[in-house]
């Protein structure tokens, strides 16, 4: 791949990389405000076991959508480190070239598409 390019894929990691880190940490601060709300909330009603379970599945999600994006956020800095060190844009698996159509779309991506496919 050559350099103009590699920038060029380097500057959408980037700013795919502050993206995720900027909504992680909104949704962190949500996370802790939520649940000093909700602790206060048992202490002072100790019998809504109804409220205890909703809370408890919203906290589910939530922490299900921040995993996610931790997952993501792991991917865009082993692709950035991959520039560094040149090898980005080779399928792990069979270390052919993935497409350029492939990395436009997921400028993250590991596979290429027929392995992608495959696994
Ligand atoms: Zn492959």
């Amino acid at each position: 791949m050559n350099a103009k390019k590699l920038e060029y894929f380097k500057k959408l990691l980037l700013a795919k990389k502050k993206e995720l880190e900027d909504e992680l940490g909104e949704l962190e601060v949500k996370f802790n405000v939520s649940q000093q709300d909700s602790s206060s909330d048992l202490s002072s009603h100790p019998t809504h076991v109804a409220d205890i379970s909703g809370d408890a599945e919203d906290r589910e999600s939530r922490s299900c959508l921040i995993t996610s994006m931790v997952e993501e956020l792991a991917q865009v800095n082993r692709a950035i480190k991959k520039i560094y060190s040149d090898s980005y844009g080779i399928c792990e698996k069979c270390n052919s070239k993935i497409s350029p159509k492939r990395l436009e779309a997921i400028p993250y991506a590991e596979l290429c598409i027929k392995c992608g496919k495959n696994s």
